[in-house]
């Protein structure tokens, strides 16, 4: 029979609702579709370039399997844009960017409002010490747009930390405080591919009008101008720099790096960016990724309680986009599993989820953070003695070995003094008897684990 593609997507839909928060689901899901099916391709179809970009970034994986599940083959996914979802009045070449109207009128959404993702606002932003600065310059531009000092605004810093979050945040923000009429917002990428589409069809001219007919403009990802061979797109970017910063119109740019060690960006464009204020954001700190967690549960209705969320923000500490995968994994896993998200559930989940980014902890981390807990030194848990305390403290040593590192019970029992598998299997039956007389007591093992 004839796979329908519509029938596969509800039916995938049905199982990837169970997976994530209802509202995450609402939000990027509702709204698409099953467009068409080959034997080798599936095409989902959504509203825009913009959830086909974020679909992309956060879900390919997820969906991914899920359609490997329904279909039993491999399938390469490709988003299809809904032509009816364009608003009707925009012409055909201008697709993407968003152009908001004087003031939103009622309650109607300004024109191309979905190319912004509405959590992207201040009000979700958590400031931080790695980020403050970056903060702070971006509510000034919302205040005064077009300031010298802060034009361009240029926020930079690594993958994940905020950037796309703040060039958002001033645009909704902008548009809600009435401080400047017409926004476009744009990656690096919208700009270069417009930019081409307006060569092809002779409109280059169209092309400057729409970009310099703003009051801010908002370029997301600039690193990616170094790309291949784009000097004129480089070229078409610096003439609309300096035409819309001599009218006073604000500038936004953010850059994975300092634009210094953009190779292949132009040294005017480079000295440009000098005019305005450069802003980095650093990663989060323990107590930001706390904060940040906290938010992200609250916002999605979940309870986690606070020894998960500092589990988790001692875990990850690199990138906030972790910290929510790692949020989003765990509520998968308990609805999947319909259970309670404890630290237990959670370690686990992030085991697997998370193996590249965790701290690498062998069987020497456990074996020094155990004799330090105890206040042993390290020689004396592979030594001959029996004394009790060491003895004990072995066993612990021990059976977390075995719970963290998953080795072999003969490698462990090896790496403690030459010692027996049958060891190995006594000790973890201790440990565990004492967990279960004093479920407190993992408590404990947790602390320790925490210092290794
Ligand atoms: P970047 O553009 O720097 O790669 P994003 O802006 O896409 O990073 O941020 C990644 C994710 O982390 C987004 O979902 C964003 O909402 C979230 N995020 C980043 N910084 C913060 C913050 N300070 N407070 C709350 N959420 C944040
Ligand atoms: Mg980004």
């Amino acid at each position: 029979m004839a796979e329908d593609p519509i029938v596969v997507w509800s039916q995938c839909l049905d199982i990837i609702k169970e997976m994530i928060p209802r509202q995450t689901y609402e939000t990027w899901f509702t709204k698409t579709r099953g467009g068409s099916i080959s034997q080798d391709v599936f095409t989902i179809q959504v509203p825009n370039q913009f959830f086909a970009d974020w679909l992309e970034e956060h879900y390919i994986e997820r969906i991914r399997q899920v359609l490997l599940r329904q279909l039993g083959r491999e399938v390469m996914i490709t988003f299809g844009i809904k032509e009816e979802s364009k608003p009707p009045a925009q012409p055909p070449t201008r697709p993407t960017g968003y152009v908001a109207p004087p003031r939103p009128s009622g309650q109607k959404k300004p024109v191309g409002l979905e190319n912004l993702y509405d959590d992207y606002t201040f009000d979700n932003f958590v400031v931080g010490d790695g980020n403050q600065l970056a903060h702070a310059a971006s509510l000034a531009v919302v205040d005064s747009p077009g300031k010298s000092t802060f034009n361009p605004l240029v926020i930079y810093g690594g993958v994940g930390l905020g950037k796309t979050h703040l060039a958002q945040a001033i645009a909704q923000q902008s548009i809600r405080q009435g401080t400047v009429e017409r926004i476009r917002y744009v990656s690096s990428e919208q700009f270069t591919q417009e930019f081409i589409h307006s060569i092809q069809e002779k409109k280059t001219k169209e092309f400057d009008q729409t970009y310099r007919n703003v009051d801010m403009l908002i370029v997301d990802d600039i690193q990616f101008f170094c790309r291949g061979n784009r000097d004129r797109t480089q070229e078409v970017f610096f003439y609309t720099f300096d035409a819309l910063r001599q009218n006073g119109k604000q500038i936004v740019l953010t850059s994975d790096r300092i634009p210094q060690e953009l190779s292949g960006l132009e040294e005017r464009l480079i000295s440009r960016f000098n005019w305005g204020l450069l802003a980095d954001i650093r990663p989060p700190d323990y107590e930001t990724r706390v904060a940040i967690l906290q938010k992200k549960a609250e916002k999605d209705g979940l309870s986690i309680n606070t020894e998960v969320i500092s589990f988790i923000a001692d875990q990850i500490t690199s990138n906030i986009r972790e910290l929510e995968g790692a949020v989003l994994s765990l509520l998968a896993h308990a609805s999947l599993y319909r259970c309670d998200i404890t630290t237990e559930v959670a370690r686990e989940v992030l085991r697997k989820s998370f193996k590249r980014q965790q701290k690498e902890i062998g069987i020497e981390e456990l074996q020094e953070a155990v004799a330090k807990h105890y206040g042993l030194s390290v020689e004396l848990l592979s030594a001959k003695t029996r004394r009790a305390e060491v003895a004990q403290a072995r066993q612990i040593a021990m059976y977390m070995c075995r719970q963290v590192t998953r080795e072999a019970l003969k490698k462990i029992g090896s790496r403690f003094g030459g010692r027996d598998h049958t060891t190995v299997i006594h000790a973890c039956q201790a440990v565990e008897e004492m967990i279960d007389r004093d479920p407190s007591f993992q408590g404990v093992l947790d602390q320790i684990l925490k210092s290794a």
